[in-house]
């Protein structure tokens, strides 16, 4: 956290920081960052998402003379930012293949007259030798290299033309550069810098924790119910997105949301390229849209106000959990990051791996990963060490905004329960599934039972002091700790692994976490922001009112303010427009474009005395 030095007079950065984007104070290493870049200096950052890193180089473009060159592989997200960037009156604009011939012209013209703070340029057009040698002729601030971790040839989003970003150390070794990414991994950071900063530079990394993400687990029963439950208790009305394995199931997901009432639709590979850009553009620019998605939907997008991520199955590893959860709360606002996911996902996973035609070492790397994910979701305590650990971060633990520290789960020692489960597996010769070991354990003399004579095998009855629900959650266990594996022909039978052998044999002890329902508890400890009561009708006004508006002017929504923006409005309840500029959000070129509009806003609530105050206290 940055300290306020009230006695020191506010420096070049602090001063842009308020006037142009109505932030008070920098977040993490902002304030370091833009200092080496306006030094000169290259820089190698490395922030989550929603950490902060467009500031990173947008104040040293504003302080240092020429124009900066942001390179974007994004288009839609270049489109966003510069859109942000005109509402808080900074020039800029992009050059990319989406503009037509006028446009571009006149971009270039206003480039080449030293009328561009910031260029947003793709890496292919930046490559191009004109473009280079437009870029030879004008004063140069910086280059900023956004989306860095594209020059990784073993990353998924791997760029080519990225590889060929070393020419800008070649011919413009003066222009210091700023390598930007997300992605937090050592070996992908040694590349960047390989690559990108040839010349040196100082590298700077923020924890990647996301405190106000809120992570949960929960053991699947009816996973669309249990969804529709948890939107419904806390996420009635807003943004977000749902994960799910297949496109049908992304399909029937949607349908039923639609069908209960929300706004929801499909995104995946299965879709034309015209509907899926339609269910993006409709996402990014309305409020409280659903969008039920195979892993293709998110990337390059950055909607702040995404307030939930589901998974409905397992995401491929804990990377990709971080990354498809770090989507939701890019504001700072409270949101959640909740997952259900039960036996049959290990089963099916498990067997993906095991017909993997894969090298070995790779299968190895998937397994390896795949326990890390399952280890993650069965974990009985604070769910960021796990996650953090994994990207190379310690974590305390005990954050106080996850299942486990807010309803710690129980654990048995259930080293007995295991051994039964085993014996059982083995005397029924290896080969049947979890409702049919469960039938024998618990003694029902189902057609099955007696067809295969289980009946009469010694494991026939002896779990019957256990229930149905218990043993299913023992074997889901016993399979995410490797104790089980499914058998390689995909009929969903289990059969023992070696390491099973020390359980089965009594030498090693283990215990379990007990399996809650997912609960939908809602206090926390660690709230850092207010909670905007979204039914409040002085809320639903100001969001009428930057709904209109942004319509008006064809941006999103959050260009003209985000959510936290609007709640601190509400908070602050300003009555001049001297007291709207001390909100966090408030810019003097939005002040003077949308102050007054706000203030009669909020006058016209005050005029027909509404009763329930909008603000919640934190906690
Ligand atoms: P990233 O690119 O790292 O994902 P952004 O640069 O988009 O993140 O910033 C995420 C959000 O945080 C944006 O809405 C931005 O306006 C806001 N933000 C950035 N720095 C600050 C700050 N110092 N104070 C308040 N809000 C900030
Ligand atoms: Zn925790």
């Amino acid at each position: 956290m940055t300290t306020v030095r009230a006695t020191e007079p506010a420096t070049e950065a602090e001063q842009l920081l308020k006037s142009v984007f109505g932030y008070e104070h920098f977040r993490g290493r902002q304030r370091d960052i833009i200092e080496t870049v306006v030094a000169g200096s290259n820089a190698l950052v490395l922030m989550p998402t929603g950490g902060g890193k467009s500031l990173c180089y947008q104040i040293p473009a504003l302080i240092r003379p020429g124009t900066a060159v942001v390179v974007s592989p994004l288009i839609a997200l270049m489109r966003d930012q510069v859109e942000a960037l005109a509402h808080n009156g900074v020039a800029a604009a992009v050059l990319n293949s989406s503009l037509d011939a006028d446009t571009r012209r006149r971009n270039e013209q206003r480039l080449l007259a030293g009328g561009l703070d910031l260029v947003y340029v793709a890496p292919e057009r930046l490559l191009r030798p004109p473009m280079l040698s437009l870029l030879e002729r004008i004063e140069l601030s910086l280059f900023a290299i956004d989306e860095a971790h594209c020059v990784s040839q073993w990353g998924h989003d791997f760029r080519p033309e990225y590889l060929q970003l070393d020419v800008l150390a070649q011919r413009f070794p003066a222009i210091p550069r700023i390598a930007l990414t997300a992605t937090a991994d050592e070996r992908t950071r040694g590349e960047i810098a390989r690559r990108l900063l040839p010349d040196g530079g100082e590298t700077f990394i923020d924890s990647f924790d996301r405190p106000n993400i809120r992570y949960s687990v929960g053991i699947k029963q009816n996973a669309k119910r249990q969804l529709l439950a948890f939107i419904r208790s806390r996420h009635a009305g807003h943004s977000g997105i749902v994960y799910c394995f297949s496109r049908k199931r992304a399909e029937d997901t949607a349908r039923f949301l639609a069908e209960q009432g929300f706004d929801a639709l499909p995104y995946h590979a299965g879709l034309d390229a015209a509907t899926r850009q339609a269910h993006q553009d409709r996402f990014i620019n309305e409020d409280g849209l659903i969008i039920c998605a195979t892993i293709a939907f998110g990337m390059g997008i950055d909607k702040p106000d995404v307030r939930f991520v589901a998974h409905l199955d397992l995401p491929k590893s804990i990377e990709s959990y971080y990354q498809e959860t770090g989507r939701a709360g890019r504001d700072g606002l409270p949101a959640d990051a909740w997952m259900v996911y039960g036996l049959s996902d290990v089963v099916q996973i498990r067997q993906l791996l095991s017909q993997s035609s894969a090298p070995e070492a790779q299968q190895k790397l998937e397994r390896e990963r795949l326990e890390s994910l399952l280890a993650y979701c069965e974990h009985a305590g604070c769910r960021r060490p796990p996650l953090l650990g994994y990207l190379g971060e310690d974590h305390a633990g005990d954050c106080g905004n996850c299942d486990n520290c807010l309803n710690p789960p129980e654990t048995w020692d259930a080293t007995e329960a295991a051994r039964m489960a085993l014996s059982c597996v083995y005397r029924t010769g290896q080969r049947f599934g979890a409702t049919h070991l469960v039938d024998v354990l618990l003694g029902k003399e189902t057609e099955r039972v007696r067809q295969f004579g289980h009946d009469r095998v010694s494991t026939f009855g002896i779990g019957s002091d256990i229930d149905r629900k218990s043993w299913h959650s023992v074997l889901r266990q016993l399979l995410a700790a490797g104790h089980l594996l499914p058998d390689p022909e995909g009929h969903g039978g289990l059969r023992l692994s070696e390491q099973c052998r020390e359980l089965l044999r009594g030498e090693v002890s283990i215990r379990m976490r007990r399996d809650a329902a997912p609960a939908a508890k809602t206090s926390s400890k660690t709230r850092t922001t207010v909670d905007v009561d979204t039914e409040s009708s002085e809320w639903l006004a100001l969001k009428s009112w930057r709904l209109e508006t942004a319509r008006a002017e064809e941006v999103p929504p959050y260009v003209i303010f985000h959510d936290a923006t609007l709640a601190a409005i509400l908070e602050a309840r300003p009555s001049t427009l001297e007291e709207l500029a001390t909100v966090s959000g408030v810019g003097e070129h939005k002040l003077a474009r949308y102050g007054q509009q706000v203030l009669e806003v909020l006058d016209g609530l005050e005029s027909t005395a509404v009763g329930q105050p909008a603000i919640r206290p934190a906690g």
